[in-house]
């Protein structure tokens, strides 16, 4: 097979010095209080790179406090906006001196390609954060006129303090899709990243602090979902969740929510998204992006177009070149700048992983690339692509979260499109085509909050992103972000003797 493993080889970058390894609350770096730690594991190779400070409940009340203090007594939440954007553009700067570094953590903890971390990853962080401090001195209301001798305006105020839950595929952008826009809106927050991925995280809170972000506004506890996450979602001084994970895990936020004290959540969550390649594609264009849309990051992407439909004029030329293509993925190391695809992210996602690929096996699907894990070390997985592939198998129905594509051939529009919305989720999908009659057909009957015409994974800050279903709701990104960390009040005063009445 031509998908090279060359991490097991040679490794081209040693471990760094972890730095940062304990809870960050009211600008310290504390153990927890019960002392104790947890690994956190380079995907790599399976070795451990540090042992990272357990949050627990009571490490989350610790931080609530601080953040609440921050809030209700502390300058953030008050200074004009102005002053947050300075202080917002320094930390921006302060993390593109650091770039590196940072790409190297998201590289050892994640997996995740070095080079796309400086390219990309950091840099489109950093972005979203300088977005939204330019968003700081624009938060205002309106003016209303109320029937009778009334007059209102709205007050845009932050919404208080609030708990921020991150997955682990993207570290650092997902630390800045939460922090930065709640950051602008005057909050203060606790954040829990993933467990697998908690050592960007903490370097940024780091960096908050030399910015001059006052202690207390920004607290990182890290620690397991079940004990630290849900002490978040159920705290009763936390004024509003911001998670972005699982479905499954989706739901218990929002249980948890309801039953404390009915803080707003929002959530992205899951995807199983529909791809759709139409019989006037060019296709080179359309193998490219089907490739993107499935192996990116290995993946480990929430949008993943892993339902690969192709309209059956040009699905047999799509499939003989698709293979060629994925074929020569260089899987390995994620510090080589030749290779495509790094390791998934931890053993129970690598497991995970294999176990659906049998799964599609078994159910009849045929493999016409990869199916194997790859390397004598660590987490690697080749790109695998499935042929002759059902709408109701395993692989086709549920969120794999690796490198796995299902390609289902079609015929007409009405059929894809029916088949592209057969689905519990909603948060993306893919067309391909020149026919703007198709596009534009197509865009307006998916239903789901993403869509990408003749590109995929098109993410910026200035564009809201967020499913349909049960792929969650509130979006991220974009001014609607923003609106997620405000409250409105509305103050109405009488008017005497206005001249205008
Ligand atoms: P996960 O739901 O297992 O974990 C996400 C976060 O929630 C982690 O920080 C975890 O510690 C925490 N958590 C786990 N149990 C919890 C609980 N009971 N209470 C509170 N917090 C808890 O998801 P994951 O495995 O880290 O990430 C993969 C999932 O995230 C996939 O389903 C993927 O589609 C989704 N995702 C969605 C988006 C999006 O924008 N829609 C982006 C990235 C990932």
């Amino acid at each position: 097979m031509a998908v090279q493993n060359n991490g097991s080889s040679k490794s081209f970058v040693k471990i760094p010095e972890i730095k940062f390894t304990k809870l960050f609350i009211n600008g310290e770096f504390v153990d927890s209080i019960a002392g104790r730690t947890f690994e956190t594991i380079d995907p790599r190779t399976g070795e451990i790179i540090a042992r990272i400070a357990e949050g627990d409940k009571e490490d989350v009340d610790l931080a609530v406090k601080a953040a609440r203090q921050a809030f209700d007594h502390g300058p953030w939440p008050r200074l004009p906006g102005c002053e947050r954007r300075r202080i917002m553009m320094k930390f921006a700067d302060l993390i593109e001196e650091n770039i590196e570094e940072l790409a190297t953590l998201d590289a050892i903890d994640g997996g995740k390609l070095f080079g796309f971390g400086m390219a990309v990853d950091i840099p489109s962080s950093v972005e979203t954060l300088r977005y939204y401090a330019g968003a700081a001195d624009k938060i205002h209301g309106e003016t209303l006129k109320m029937s009778r001798e009334l007059q209102a305006y709205t007050l845009r105020e932050p919404i208080g303090v609030v708990g921020h839950i991150t997955p682990w595929n993207f570290p650092s952008n997902m630390f800045f899709m939460k922090v930065s826009p709640a950051l602008a809106a005057g909050c203060t927050m606790v954040v829990k990243p993933a467990e697998q991925t908690p050592l960007s995280a903490l370097y940024y809170a780091y960096l908050s602090k030399l910015a001059g972000i006052p202690d207390g506004v920004i607290n990182v506890v890290t620690g397991y979902g079940p004990t630290a996450g849900a002490a978040i979602c159920s705290h009763m001084d936390i004024d509003k969740v911001s998670f972005t994970g699982s479905t499954e895990v989706g739901r218990l936020v929002m249980q948890a929510a309801a039953m404390s004290n009915l803080k707003p959540v929002s959530l992205e969550l899951g995807g199983k998204s529909p791809f759709m390649v139409f019989d006037d594609a060019d296709v080179d264009t359309a193998t490219d992006l089907a490739l993107l849309s499935t192996m990116h990051n290995k993946g480990e992407l929430c949008v993943a177009g892993s339902r690969v439909f192709v309209q059956e004029g040009i699905y047999d030329e799509f499939v003989k070149k698709l293979a060629e293509k994925a074929k020569t993925r260089v899987v390995g190391d994620p510090f080589d700048p030749a290779v495509r695809q790094g390791p998934q992210v931890d053993k129970t996602q690598f497991e995970r992983v294999l176990s659906y690929i049998e799964h599609g096996k078994r159910e009849g699907a045929t493999l016409l690339t990869g199916g194997k894990p790859c390397g004598e070390r660590g987490y690697y997985i080749e790109p695998t692509i499935f042929t002759d592939v059902k709408d109701d198998m395993t692989i086709a129905k549920e969120e794999i979260f690796g490198p796995v594509m299902s390609l289902l051939k079609f015929k007409t529009i009405e059929e894809v499109i029916t088949r592209a919305n057969a689905t519990k989720y909603g948060l993306a999908a893919g067309i391909v085509t020149n026919d703007l009659n198709i596009a534009n057909t197509v865009s307006r009957s998916i239903r789901a909050g993403v869509i990408w015409i003749n590109c995929y994974f098109a993410i910026d800050r200035d564009c809201p992103f967020g499913g349909y279903k049960m792929s969650g709701f509130g979006k991220d990104l974009g001014m609607d972000a923003l609106d997620k960390y405000l409250h409105v009040k509305s103050v109405a005063t009488p008017i005497y003797n206005s001249p205008w009445l």
